[in-house]
């Protein structure tokens, strides 16, 4: 454990502790934060004082992505949730940005502070330790996953930084430079094994015994997790964050059973129902989506922002003694298709297809019918065979599965061994129109 006196404290007193820290962070949205003081106010609370302690936070208004999107200007490129001075401002990600510009994420110095303080305990939750050698796949460039890197130095570990697109360099320096462990996409880490497989390269031999995943689900679904680490010969732990609270909030440990919040003192959870704005009590395997507020940030605080992230939660003690709630993403709520009133998340589906693994890649594509959430049955789903693999019988065997377990209609088309397209960033499930 990276820090101890935090991370293995009762998490019952959890709340009580951030209360202090919670009412400061609102009274300074009241103070320096145009979009809350007015969302606040128009939700009805005049200052900070009406809006009371983190007990009852569920009172208040949620934050939608959309709404801070609608805020920008020519004058204002952040947004008017921007509560620090250019003086103060220290960095600036932008996200990939689908859609027209690009949205900004500033840092005060102590806001980047607490992104690498949080990412670090994260990344510490793997098991590495000082010493080791890292190599890693994210482009430290304009992107929040860069600022991750930096908890590699704080770790003490050795970072080799190979950066996104360059197979053979990477697998050059696994090669030379024997690193330990080796940070990626689970979509990427499946790929590097075809990869490896089709050079005779030996993967499972190799130096690295840790795989740290991150960027989207995957690396915590059973059966992709099983290939991942049988072809790697290491485990795989993932780690989870969110640009605009925090780059790498979760993170799990060697005992595997989720990821642990790592945001302690610096950041609330809480869990919703994201179709009526409910909370929803955390107990043992609830699901729902998550929520965040930031409980000390100065250049762009947020409060409940709906992360779109939905997950299952795990409560109670685990074994590496950290007593923080632990979560594994479902899928994005963004992501989710409705077949005939039934949710569906391709994350879903594709931890179904995986239960498959001798006769499929791991690799398929969902292409819906029409445009928007809503489908009618059969959901078109394309699945790409192992190696080798017959396929006999298997669309049908596949298409029950499904029924009897995400309860939605498919009809599955077979495709060839490497035919879809591969990933060395995040893999994409669904072909949107
Ligand atoms: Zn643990």
């Amino acid at each position: 454990m990276l820090e101890p006196d935090i991370e293995s404290a009762p998490w019952e007193a959890q709340e009580g502790a951030d209360d202090a820290a919670y009412r400061d962070q609102i009274g300074y949205l009241f103070a320096r934060s145009r979009f809350y003081q007015e969302k606040l106010a128009g939700a009805g609370f005049a200052d900070a004082r009406a809006a009371g302690g983190l007990a009852d936070i569920a009172k208040l208004p949620f934050t939608e992505k959309d709404e801070l999107r609608q805020t920008r200007s020519r004058a204002e490129p952040i947004g008017t949730h921007c509560t620090a001075t250019r003086e103060e401002i220290v960095r600036i990600y932008s996200t990939s940005g689908t859609t027209g510009t690009p949205s900004y994420i500033p840092l005060t110095g102590a806001d980047l502070d607490v992104w690498q303080r949080v990412s670090s305990r994260s990344y510490a939750a793997s098991g590495i330790v000082r010493g080791e050698r890292i190599v890693s796949t994210y482009n430290a460039g304009p992107f929040v996953a860069g600022a991750a890197l930096g908890a590699f130095d704080r770790l003490g570990l050795c970072h080799i930084p190979v950066g996104t697109g360059n197979t053979e360099r990477l697998m050059a320096a696994v090669d030379l430079l024997k690193p330990t462990a080796a940070v990626m996409t689970p979509s990427y880490a499946l790929h590097l094994i075809e990869w490896a497989r089709a050079r005779d390269f030996d993967l499972a031999g190799s130096s690295v015994k840790r795989v740290l995943v991150a960027g989207e689900p995957g690396g915590g679904e059973p059966a992709m997790r099983a290939q991942l680490e049988a072809g790697w010969g290491a485990a795989v732990t993932e780690a989870m964050g969110i640009g605009d609270i925090n780059v790498s909030l979760w993170g799990e440990c060697e005992h595997k059973a989720g990821m642990h919040f790592s945001g302690r003192g610096f950041v609330h959870f809480e869990l919703i129902d994201p179709a009526t704005g409910a909370p929803v009590p955390l107990s043992d395997g609830a699901t729902g989506e998550l929520v965040l507020t930031h409980l000390v940030n100065r250049s762009a605080p947020l409060l409940r922002f709906r992360t779109r992230d939905h997950v299952r939660v795990g409560i109670g003690l685990c074994a590496c003694g950290r007593t923080a709630p632990r979560v594994r993403c479902i899928g994005r709520t963004d992501d989710m298709l409705i077949v005939r009133g039934v949710n569906v998340f391709p994350s879903a589906v594709r931890e179904v297809v995986n239960e498959f693994a001798a006769e499929v890649s791991g690799v398929l594509l969902i292409q819906p019918r029409e445009a928007g959430v809503r489908q009618d049955p059969p959901l078109p789903i394309t699945v790409e065979l192992a190696k080798g693999a017959s396929g006999e019988g298997l669309a049908e065997r596949i298409r029950q599965r499904l029924r009897d377990k995400l309860v939605f209609t498919a009809e599955i088309t077979l495709a060839p061994a490497e035919s879809l397209p591969r990933s060395e960033y995040k893999s994409k499930l669904v072909a949107k129109h």
